[in-house]
């Protein structure tokens, strides 16, 4: 078991089940004996359900509470309890009741198997067709453009060795990549089939329109991840192949006009070839202008994250010699030293 565990409960407008929700938490942690903290995030509720948060903090010294001034999105809830989390595991859950607390220690046991992140797979899941639909799409794309095959990447039910939360962005709608984010920094990612109750109270914030919001948000994602130090390369996968066809097809057309087979200048195809080329080298010349914005602007860190390094740490490099009177490095001027002289 972990030495101590950070909830993280994101809410907009869940006054009915806040207080029950931290009654199922408390009774799911009680047997396991592990050190815990609840933080809920009111993301501009305008019901009771921060009155009744704010009742919990008084009476439990576990819970804290975090306002927002108003609705800023469940992703930025979730970066507000993130920084707070002093938990060496971090677990996210929504406030409706339909992520059940008891599953908890199943999450726990997958961290402790050597998972950076834990996905909760909502298996069964009982939520209308207008939702499971368009999950079940956006969960193939994304599984495939990033190589990480989950079946449910929106899932909130998670977990995080809070190691890796430094390394997370969240902003806008981004919190269901955050599974995707991560693998792409080469964390460990795993998923686990959750027990997932309907909705009884309280309606859904989210319908289909987060499947063209996701869509967009996957191209974001695209850019900050894999394509991070090479964006023009992303630009040029698109603009490419269409400047690529809109070149043949004007070369086809030269062709025919250079033969003498009839007139081109009205032909559909003379638009399309047009067009294209058109679209195709600008999609490139933006890619490559991003280009130039990221290297102007990237810094060590940006490009490699190191998981260890051993030997002596680069100060106190440890040098050898076969010949004793070399074997000592000239010490580098310190900079104390150096700025001395300067002023001297
Ligand atoms: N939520 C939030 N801010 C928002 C929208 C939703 O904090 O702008 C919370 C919501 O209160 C719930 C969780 O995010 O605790 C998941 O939302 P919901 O249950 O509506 O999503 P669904 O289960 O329908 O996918
Ligand atoms: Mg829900």
């Amino acid at each position: 078991m972990p030495k101590s565990l950070s909830i993280v409960v994101p809410f907009f407008n869940e006054e009915e089940t806040i207080e029950t929700l931290y009654e199922q938490i408390a009774t799911a942690l009680a047997p396991t004996g592990c050190r815990y903290e609840v933080i809920f995030v009111n993301d501009g509720s305008s019901d009771l359900g921060p009155m009744t948060a704010q009742k919990l903090v008084e009476s439990k010294p576990a819970v804290s509470l975090i306002n927002f001034r108003t609705n800023f999105g469940k992703a930025a809830a979730l970066s507000a309890g993130f920084r707070r989390a002093r938990g060496d595991i971090v677990i996210t859950m929504d406030a409706d009741l339909q992520d059940d607390p008891a599953e908890i220690p199943r999450f726990l046991e997958q961290v402790a198997g050597g998972f950076d992140v834990v996905s909760g797979w909502k298996q069964k899941r009982h939520d209308p067709l207008g939702k499971t639909l368009p999950s079940k799409l956006f969960n193939a794309v994304v599984g495939r453009i990033f190589g990480l095959r989950l079946h449910d990447y929106n899932c909130g039910f998670k977990a995080y060795r809070r190691e890796v939360l430094p390394h997370l962005n969240l902003y806008g709608e981004l919190h269901r990549f955050t599974p995707a984010l991560l693998h792409s920094l080469g964390f460990r990612v795993s998923e686990i089939a959750v027990t997932h109750h309907p909705r009884t109270h309280g309606k859904s914030k989210y319908g289909w329109s987060r499947l063209i919001k996701g869509m967009i948000d996957l191209f974001t994602v695209l850019l900050s991840t894999r394509f991070r130090m090479r964006p023009a390369h992303l630009f040029a996968y698109i603009g490419l192949p269409i400047a690529g066809a809109g070149f043949a097809a004007l070369s086809y057309l030269t062709v025919l006009w250079f033969i003498g087979a009839g007139p081109i200048g009205s032909r559909p195809l003379l638009f399309f070839g047009i067009m294209a080329v058109l679209f195709g080298t600008q999609m490139i010349a933006t890619g490559l202008i991003a280009e130039v914005v990221r290297a102007g602007q990237s810094q060590e860190e940006d490009k490699y994250l190191v998981e260890s390094e051993f030997g002596p740490s680069p100060q106190q490099s440890g040098w050898e010699s076969s010949d004793a009177q070399t074997a000592a490095p000239q010490a580098l001027e310190s900079e104390d030293a150096s700025s001395q002289k300067r002023s001297a």
